[in-house]
């Protein structure tokens, strides 16, 4: 029952989420910043789903577990996937591939259990989409998820690097209950809607919701997929109501990426350098 409950409200944050996102997608012709929050769906860790996946449960890392060395983007597989922001031709909107995505991380508020996980997904990520990313270390600075975050204006302003913080919701109201990250980007489109593409971003991790989680039996894979997720969002995936999917709005246990997501990745990596 409180697992109907939980069900439903996450439904409506998803919603939600839709609505903001037809009007983020007709936004296109200035700097922009898009944000989703994502639900996370823990009652789905205790009901069941670990039948589901019975090698999260036993700490067996899934297929999606990749090596130190590994760059290129892993065997693509094909299936559901979306993106945050497409040009008037279709193409989807990515950081350009052939640029390091420069990001600093603000500890503040990062659960103990937690010391390594961001650079770990950050990693995960990396592997999956042949996307470079530059750890350009520790920050002080705060998420601004207002507007559009104080992004450059223009290419010729230096972007800043990407953000990844933690948060709670006395902070930032949005970081509620069952959203566990809030990730999204800043666009720009130097030479018209066709030009678009992001420059810097910011994530936003719930700390108590994801210290709560870190406490849990394999927790930390858990974790470390829902940072994934919102890295997913960063570099422009969107939700896909797919459960074997880690962009899913709910998350459903995934250990790392599924099909659609690797195509989705592989795509958003297929974009042209700048
Ligand atoms: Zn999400």
């Amino acid at each position: 029952m409180r697992y109907r409950q939980m069900s439903r409200r996450l439904a409506e944050l998803d919603r939600l989420d839709r609505g903001a996102q037809r009007g983020r997608k007709r936004r296109l012709g200035r700097a922009n910043l898009i944000f989703i929050g994502c639900a996370l769906a823990v009652l789905g860790l205790v009901y069941g789903l670990g039948r589901a996946f019975p090698s999260l449960l036993t700490g067996i890392p899934g297929p999606w577990s990749v090596g130190d060395s590994a760059r290129e983007p892993s065997p693509t597989g094909t299936g559901p996937h979306a993106f945050l922001m497409t040009t008037p031709t279709g193409r989807p909107v990515g950081y350009d591939p052939c640029r390091p995505i420069h990001y600093v991380l603000n500890p503040s508020g990062q659960p103990d259990a937690a010391a390594n996980l961001v650079q770990d997904a950050v990693h995960q990520v990396a592997a999956a989409s042949g996307f470079t990313f530059a750890d350009d270390g520790v920050t002080q600075q705060r998420p601004d998820l207002s507007g559009d975050g104080g992004g450059p204006r223009s290419p010729r302003q230096n972007a800043q690097p990407v953000l990844i913080a933690w948060a709670d919701r006395a902070e930032f109201p949005r970081v509620r209950g069952d959203i566990e990250g809030i990730g999204g980007s800043t666009s720009l489109e130097p030479a018209g809607p066709e030009s678009a593409r992001y420059v810097t971003g910011q994530v936003v991790l719930n700390r108590d919701g994801l210290a709560e989680l870190l406490n849990r039996r394999d927790g930390y894979v858990r974790a470390r997929a829902i940072v994934m997720h919102e890295l997913g969002h960063l570099v422009g995936l969107d939700h896909v109501n797919a459960p074997g999917e880690l962009m899913a709005p709910n998350y459903t246990g995934l250990a790392g990426f599924g099909p659609g997501d690797r195509e989705g990745l592989a795509r958003l990596r297929a974009s042209p350098c700048w």
